[in-house]
């Protein structure tokens, strides 16, 4: 591991000034460090942010749940105001990795990772969110842009991550039995407005199911999955399951996060 700075920003302004050259935030570590370790990362200066007060916490209202980046997967999973307002997001938090990795890891690290196994980025992709950072406001549909790509500029800190609350919506995901990381994870959310399905696991980056989207919008029902055809073009192939094998495993996981809603 090649050596680095470590400095710890006290508040968001702090963070920005030294998010500078070849620097990079670090928050959980969780998936960073990894990384350093096996130099497929180099930074000149790490730019602790967890002792930032006001990236953590959760907010409730009406119409939508706001949650500080560097709130942990273990607290959304306890979270009693996520349970109520949006209970597939505790269930998908509750899901991650182990309990070390629940522990340190954060939602706004994994959304700025993007790691097409990840599974936050699935719900923001459903649940029509909107990523808060530094700078702006970014619609989630411009936000993911390919594997481990984002609309992040250098330099630019998540702040929060504010998702719809829907009328009904579930996870299921998948997993790789050593990582939990998801082999296949499907995101359903009956919004106001729309149906909207997000897939992860399955190509380089996080993706919105039209074909689903289009049959549960005339029928929401499990049933109305099997007359989807998922084509297997372009999906990961790996030792953990086939391109065939993804495109089967998400109609099994869509009926289950159906009947779950
Ligand atoms: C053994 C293991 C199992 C795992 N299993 C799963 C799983 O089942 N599902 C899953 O989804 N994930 C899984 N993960 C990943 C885990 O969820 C990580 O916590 C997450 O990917 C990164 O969050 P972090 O807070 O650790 O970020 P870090 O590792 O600190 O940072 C990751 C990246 O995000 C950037 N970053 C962090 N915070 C911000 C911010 N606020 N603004 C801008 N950039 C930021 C950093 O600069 C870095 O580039 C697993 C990880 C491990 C080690």
């Amino acid at each position: 591991m090649r050596s680095f700075n470590f400095k710890s920003a006290r508040n968001t302004k702090e963070a920005r000034k030294l998010a500078i050259g070849r620097a990079t935030f670090l928050a959980g570590g969780m998936s960073l460090i990894p990384a350093i370790k096996l130099r497929l990362a180099a930074y000149s200066d790490l730019i602790n942010i967890k002792k930032i007060k006001s990236l953590s916490g959760i907010k409730i209202s009406s119409k939508s749940l706001r949650i500080g980046a560097t709130t942990t997967h273990a607290e959304v999973a306890d979270s009693k105001e996520v349970r109520k307002a949006i209970p597939s997001l505790a269930n998908l938090a509750e899901g991650i990795g182990d309990p070390q990795v629940r522990n340190r890891g954060t939602i706004g690290g994994s959304v700025a990772n993007n790691d097409p196994a990840a599974d936050y980025p699935s719900a923001c992709l459903a649940l029509n969110a909107i990523i808060h950072t530094s700078k702006r406001k970014i619609p989630v549909d411009k936000f993911f842009k390919g594997m481990f790509e984002t609309d992040l500029k250098k330099g630019e800190l998540i702040e929060s991550i504010e998702f719809e609350v829907p009328e009904k919506s579930a996870y299921a995901k998948f997993p790789n039995p050593a990582s939990r990381y998801a082999i296949v994870g499907i995101y359903i959310a009956k919004l106001k407005k729309e149906i909207r399905v997000a897939v992860t696991g399955v190509e380089s980056c996080v993706f919105r199911c039209k074909k689903l989207e289009d049959v549960l919008s005339s029928n929401f029902s499990p049933s109305s999955i099997d007359s989807v055809n998922i084509s297997s073009k372009g999906f990961n192939a790996d030792i953990h399951a086939s391109a065939d094998y993804r495109a089967h495993i998400i109609k099994v996981m869509a009926k289950k996060a159906v009947s779950s809603c």
